[in-house]
């Protein structure tokens, strides 16, 4: 068990209990734990999928930071790792697992595709990054990033969690959080939250 950094509770413990007993926060246990077992939602959409899928077997191994339980589920999981493309035709099922995941929940986006549409950007079918979709806590850069990439992207997701205060987290806030309008797909993407001034201007046409 790695308890680095979760005993100094930033007074000094007498020197005959030192290594007997254990002192520490709430905030710092509870997001020890939290930052050790982040299971992924995977969401391979392209060639940085490969990368991903690298990262998970046996020379890079993500296991080690407690990451092993990569399924293409939303249940139980606590991060999206969106690897790839993000193409419209994908926006509404994004969402949609996105709001299914049960909080808390971060987003990283890997690579250039999805963090900004990469190569793609503009192109006709493509998002220009998924945060026009979801909210996004970590960017990697790169097309491909390398499974290195990946693996310090996800440190410093678990470094936002070491920082996080459980009072002032929105899961534990009153009343229920509000789910993301599922984006519909028509001839483009139309954005539920879009549909009033699109109806304004149509009058006006
Ligand atoms: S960022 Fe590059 S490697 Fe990754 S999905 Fe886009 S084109 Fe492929």
């Amino acid at each position: 068990m790695e308890t680095k950094g979760l005993n100094s509770p930033g007074y000094e413990i007498p020197d005959d209990v030192k290594g007997a007993v254990a002192i520490t926060t709430i905030d710092r246990i509870y997001n020890w734990g939290r930052r050790s077992s982040v299971w992924p939602l995977m969401f391979g959409l392209a060639c940085c999928a490969i990368e991903m899928i690298a990262t998970a077997a046996g020379r890079y191994d993500f296991s080690r930071f407690g990451m092993e339980v990569m399924r293409p589920s939303p249940r139980q999981a606590d991060l999206m790792l969106v690897s790839g493309t993000v193409t419209k035709k994908m926006a509404p099922t994004i969402v949609r697992l996105y709001n299914q995941m049960p909080e808390p929940k971060y987003v990283v986006a890997m690579g250039a595709c999805a963090s900004g549409g990469g190569p793609f950007k503009e192109g006709y079918n493509v998002v220009s990054g998924v945060d026009k979709l979801i909210p996004v806590d970590v960017y990697i850069p790169g097309c491909p990033p390398t499974p290195q990439a990946l693996i310090n992207g996800l440190i410093k997701l678990q470094e936002k969690i070491d920082g996080q205060h459980w009072k002032d987290t929105r899961w534990y806030r009153e009343g229920d959080l509000a789910a993301i309008p599922i984006p519909m797909l028509g001839p483009d993407l139309i954005y539920q939250e879009q549909i009033p001034a699109i109806k304004e201007a149509s009058k006006e046409a």
